[in-house]
């Protein structure tokens, strides 16, 4: 089997502490083959003294290219998180875009390949992750790299009119062709990538194949990404016992509890959420001091100021709803903005009753999966889970909403909070046999299994 070489923007280094499904999925897939990790280093300096790190853990290598805090600025605040973040969630109206963000991402993707380059062998895979890196594949070309090349977008590729509001489009999506492989969330996505394509740079189509005017083809699916859920199901089953989960459950006094878990970022639809509750107990009283939501928000991207408004928002919006409705001994919201590890996380999903996923858009969500896996067989709880998630694809049993309709999310949450027990477990059964046969290594063995055979 030849070499593994993933690139992202950020490195995940071994052991550490918080790594995430996706991180621990390519440490595995590196470990088993041998390979390099490479990715920026996390660290802004002075030009000169830019340097590349290289680590080694057993037979994976890990290289980390430092950026200066202009180069920093430009690509990643600016044109990653400030034009195309917004953009490719479906939300041109915050969309930034100035012409030096898009000078600066360029600049980076094309030192990235410079620095990559010479670390490449022939035979090597390549596998490129995310909308920080659309370029790479190209500049790799430009530099004479013939290895297979894969990318992966972990967000959602929208419709290409909505794509072509982006100032110089045309000088960004069409270099996706340089890759063999271009992997995408849902067959939504998919959709509109071919559509993109054939509208945009008048490439043919062909099934799943894209063949570009130039004659350069290149292949399309989609790879829903998944959980390691054995490991947060015994996660959750050891953490309801544990001193975090216990504290909850007795703060509860016997309450239902509807639990929310999100970066604070405005694809995931926090402040409708909030209001939706709102409506909830004010349309149904009976509910008033019967349920509690519980919001984990770890603030995210505080250096962005549209993040900075959201957070005051989402407190504007929780003050007002817990001051109306809020009891001496009952708080409706429980709003915390910070983070918990993964193992306590699993501890809360299990003794929840609802999951609120109510993103208006999102590529996946792992947060929804990660709830299903959490909960107990025999007494499960219900997901209420946005149309617009990349998971509602699959997890087709959970009660689909829209989240832009108050009322919708509403009318879930009591269906989700009476509903009998036995269709609690017929919907729970579909939706953990699908998270747990869809796992992360499915994702990443079916990713790059195709990428051997294009
Ligand atoms: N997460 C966490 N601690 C927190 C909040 C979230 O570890 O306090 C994790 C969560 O368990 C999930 C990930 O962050 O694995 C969020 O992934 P998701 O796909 O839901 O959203 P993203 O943040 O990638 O947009």
């Amino acid at each position: 089997m030849s070499r593994l070489v993933v690139v992202s923007n950020r490195v995940a280094l071994p052991r550490e502490a918080r790594a995430g499904g996706l991180a621990s999925a390519m440490q595995a897939a590196l470990a088993e083959k041998g390979g390099l990790w490479f990715g920026w280093s996390g660290r802004t300096v002075a030009e000169p003294e830019r340097s590349i790190e290289t680590l080694r853990d057993g037979r994976v290598e890990f290289a980390l290219l430092d950026l200066t805090a202009a180069e920093h600025r430009e690509y990643y605040l600016g044109f990653a998180n400030r034009t195309l973040w917004p953009l490719l969630h479906f939300r041109p109206s915050l969309l930034d875009y100035h012409r030096d963000d898009f000078a600066g991402y360029r600049h980076v993707n094309a030192l990235f390949a410079r620095h990559l380059a010479p670390l490449l062998r022939d035979g090597d895979r390549v596998w490129i992750h995310d909308y920080h890196l659309i370029p790479l594949a190209a500049e790799l070309r430009a530099l004479g790299v013939g290895a297979r090349i894969g990318f992966f977008l972990h967000v959602p590729f929208p419709p290409a009119a909505l794509l072509s509001m982006l100032p110089h489009h045309e000088k960004l999506f069409p270099a996706l062709a340089a890759c063999d492989l271009v992997g995408v969330q849902t067959q939504t996505d998919r959709a509109a990538l071919l559509g993109y394509f054939r509208d945009e740079t008048n490439a043919q189509v062909d099934g799943d194949v894209v063949t570009m005017p130039n004659g350069r083809r290149f292949a399309t699916a989609a790879f829903p990404i998944g959980i390691d859920a054995d490991r947060v199901a015994a996660q959750a089953r050891k953490a309801e016992s544990g001193a975090a989960t216990k504290r909850l459950v007795r703060s509860l006094e016997g309450r239902q509890l509807a639990i929310g878990v999100d970066r604070l970022d405005y694809s995931k639809g926090l402040p409708q959420r909030f209001d939706a509750f709102g409506r909830f107990l004010s349309r149904l009283p009976e509910w008033r001091s019967r349920v509690s939501f519980l919001q984990i928000a770890p603030p995210s991207r505080e250096d962005v100021p549209e993040y900075r408004d959201l957070r005051s928002r989402l407190e504007r919006i929780a003050g007002a709803t817990n001051g109306r409705y809020a009891e001496p001994d009952w708080v409706p919201i429980r709003y915390v903005n910070r983070s918990f590890g993964h193992a306590t996380l699993a501890g809360f999903y299990r003794v929840a009753d609802v999951a609120l996923v109510t993103p208006i858009r999102d590529g996946m969500n792992l947060v929804a999966k990660e709830f299903v896996a959490s909960q107990p067989a025999d007494d499960p709880g219900v997901l209420v889970l946005s149309s617009f998630a990349g998971a509602a694809e699959q997890l087709r049993e959970a009660i689909v909403i829209n989240p832009l309709d108050a009322d919708d999310i509403g009318e879930a949450l009591e269906r989700a909070l009476t509903m009998p027990l036995p269709e609690r477990r017929e919907r729970w059964a579909a939706m953990f046999d699908t998270v747990r046969t869809q796992d992360i290594s499915a994702w990443r063995e079916a990713f790059l299994q195709r990428l051997a055979s294009t």
